[in-house]
């Protein structure tokens, strides 16, 4: 009988007891591969020896430092090092310790900032259905996953939902992507007029949607669009990169690949690459900039914020990252999950789509493939599919439910980035064989 509630109750779960590279061996010597990085989060695996160094040099010097008294060296560095990798126009950056308190932030930030900049009246966060922003309060109310948000939706703040960008289900036929893309900057343009186009605080997306859809990435052009309607109405664009930054789709930053400059970017899971829990928001200097000739504070602050064990731990794995070969491999590794899947899934009738970026897929499973009927939600194929992979010693992250705008299963993909081609064979072997063993 175990004393801890468990994300689930019921499911006795193996006891994870060593870590190397893409592989977690259970009490039981059972090897599993990390084939979704957990959820997306151990970039460079387990074991990186050069990270567990950093820790234990950060550890023996300092452990922890209220950020109100003081600064370190590992926070100054890493925060350093994420402004010279930043595509441009993200100057600045704010520590936090996940993924949702990085979202927090981020919204927190856009509303300050126009209260310092004389524009108190901005209120509304406009967000995309079948997005996930994180579980605390606000950052819940901005995602758009129906079925997370139902039993607190009474105590949620009002927050507004467009559509998401997910050609493989609302392109409409004969449409093209570009005029897909357009077609849905102008829903977006229309949402704020409708509200008032002085009243809109932020636009909040994700560059490549993770969680509530698997792997999808935009049309090409949907950005740029995206943005033109941000800045025709001074309406802020903050990007959530929580699970699709730090490397994940082969650049460091996913929106480098959109050729766009957001205001805020929230970081977390690949930043500490599972070593440490941390999240970031970077900001532009101008948000930072009415900070400073303004009230001279950003008024909120958790106790841990740029905890230096964290902030060393993710220094390393950022510097690792990012050194030459490193999202090389992140592509070419890429490339062949996603044609390895084709060749084994590709044809299977309830594989409706193979898709992603980097090391960043997503299997869309259907009743059927050419109506792209979604499974029913009371099959809980999901589920059923984590089971048979976790069996046979695969990690994959299945997703589903058609109910209330979740529309379709999927299985997520999101493996280090160290994996060797071998491995990825495994991967596509055993979620064959999972998927198969179920549909
Ligand atoms: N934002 C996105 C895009 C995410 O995928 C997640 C987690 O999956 C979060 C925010 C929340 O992060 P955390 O679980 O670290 O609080």
């Amino acid at each position: 009988m175990t004393h801890i509630l468990h994300r689930s109750i019921g499911p006795d779960l193996p006891r994870a007891v060593s870590g190397e590279g893409v592989w977690i061996a259970d009490a039981q010597g059972k090897r599993y591969l990390d084939g979704s990085g957990g959820a997306a989060v151990t970039a460079l695996g387990h074991g990186n020896a050069e990270v567990l160094d950093a820790m234990r040099r950060q550890m023996d010097a300092i452990a922890y430092a209220h950020t109100s008294f003081f600064t370190t060296d590992a926070a100054e560095s890493l925060a350093d090092r994420l402004v010279g990798l930043a595509p441009g126009g993200l100057e600045h950056v704010y520590l936090v310790s996940g993924g949702s308190e990085a979202v927090e932030a981020a919204l927190k930030m856009a509303r300050q900032y126009f209260v310092e900049i004389g524009q108190p009246q901005r209120r509304h966060i406009i967000a995309r259905r079948q997005s996930y922003h994180g579980n605390t309060i606000g950052a819940l109310a901005t995602g758009g996953n129906e079925w997370r948000r139902r039993q607190f939706q009474p105590i949620l703040p009002e927050t507004h939902h467009v559509s998401p960008c997910y050609a493989y289900r609302d392109m409409a036929a004969g449409e093209s992507p570009e005029e897909y893309g357009a077609r849905l900057a102008v829903e977006l343009d229309e949402t704020i007029r409708r509200l008032g186009a002085d009243e809109v605080i932020a636009f909040v997306a994700e560059p490549v949607v993770g969680a509530t859809l698997g792997a999808v990435t935009a049309v090409p052009g949907y950005f740029r669009a995206i943005r033109e309607v941000c800045d025709r109405h001074g309406v802020l664009l903050i990007l959530d990169e929580v699970m699709c930054g730090m490397g994940r789709t082969g650049t460091i930053f996913a929106h480098e690949q959109e050729g766009i400059a957001p205001d805020l970017v929230t970081i977390a899971k690949g930043l500490g690459g599972g070593y440490q829990p941390i999240g970031a928001v970077m900001l532009s200097d101008r948000i930072y900039r009415a900070f400073a000739e303004g009230s001279g504070l950003f008024q909120h602050g958790h106790t841990y914020i740029g905890h230096p064990i964290a902030a060393a731990a993710a220094d390393k794995v950022v510097e690792i990252m990012a050194r030459p070969g490193m999202m090389e491999n992140v592509q070419a590794m890429g490339e062949r999950l996603q044609s390895g899947l084709e060749s084994r899934l590709g044809q299977h009738p309830n594989v409706g789509d193979i898709r992603g970026r980097g090391l960043f897929r997503g299997v869309e499973l259907v009743a059927d493939r050419d109506s792209k009927t979604p499974l029913d939600p009371a099959l809980k194929t999901h589920a059923k599919i984590k089971k048979e992979a976790m069996a046979r010693g695969l990690m994959c992250y299945p997703m589903g439910g058609t109910i209330d705008g979740v529309r379709g299963d999927h299985v997520l993909l999101a493996p280090p980035y160290i994996i060797a081609p071998e491995e990825v064979d495994i991967l596509v072997d055993r979620l064959g064989d999972a998927i198969e063993a179920v549909l």
